[in-house]
């Protein structure tokens, strides 16, 4: 006992006090900014590889974008991506970061379904579904209950079976061969259940969108209560995203 003890006292608290305001390197490409002035949009949209980029007006699909830096590259006068790693929110459209957009992304309120903050902010049980994931967003939310995160000191935690969760976290595009094992698990999670989708293919089918493969039908039955872009993820996005979810004290 005397030497875990002494470990603890030489090692320190290893997670991050505040999850809230904790810094990220300067590599991470968060939300991002389009300045405005004249340039060539369709030169600009043509260059992004998952058509995140709409013209007239100019404007950044987060739930589209693969945060590959390739228009920032090309336009950095134009396009930058600040560290701000607060962009998840309930509302598809806030992910659409127009020209001259320099406002945080947050969730909008009202869309909030009442049963989550009543039932749920005390404790939320996630099961999760990678359907058709390449295991990045997979691995993040991993992360998510490390010990540098520790997702777990607010009450959120994965479980292994949706009859002990809350709600869903989905990632990956949503392959055919998902859909039904995805709608067996969401109909065994009880009421109220949530849905969050996890990164951009969960959201818009990212690289893999319009390809016959993906069955998406599953997000067009039911309401979804947070979106949560990165390619993958971010820890900081989902559990920031979470908790305004639930309006947790932190
Ligand atoms: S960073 Fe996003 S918007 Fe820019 S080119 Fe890549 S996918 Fe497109």
């Amino acid at each position: 006992m005397f030497d875990n003890l002494k470990i603890m006292a030489r090692q320190g608290k290893q997670s991050i006090p505040d999850l809230t305001s904790a810094k990220v390197p300067g590599i991470f490409r968060g939300r991002p900014l389009i300045a405005v002035g004249p340039i060539d949009e369709t030169l600009l949209a043509d260059l992004c590889p998952t058509g995140a980029i709409s013209t007239h007006p100019l404007s950044l699909d987060m739930g589209k974008c693969t945060f590959c830096g390739e228009c920032a590259f090309a336009f950095p006068d134009k396009i930058k991506f600040t560290a701000d790693y607060k962009i998840a929110t309930n509302e598809r459209q806030r992910l659409v970061i127009k020209e001259g957009d320099d406002q945080p992304v947050s969730l909008s309120p009202d869309q909030i379904r009442h049963e989550i903050q009543q039932y749920l902010s005390g404790s939320l049980k996630l099961r999760q579904v990678s359907a058709g994931g390449d295991n990045s967003c997979e691995l993040e939310l991993n992360a998510c209950g490390n010990v540098n995160f520790d997702m777990g000191r607010f009450g959120i935690e994965f479980v292994a079976s949706p009859r002990h969760a809350d709600g869903i976290v989905i990632t990956g595009p949503i392959t055919q061969n998902m859909a039904e094992p995805l709608q067996v698990c969401y109909d065994a999670i009880p009421d109220p259940k949530i849905i969050i989708l996890a990164g951009t293919d969960a959201i818009s089918g990212g690289i893999f969108a319009g390809s016959p493969a993906l069955n998406r039908s599953f997000l067009e039955k039911y309401p979804i209560d947070l979106y949560v872009p990165g390619n993958p993820i971010h820890p900081l996005t989902f559990i920031n995203g979470v908790l305004e979810l639930i309006k947790k004290r932190v």
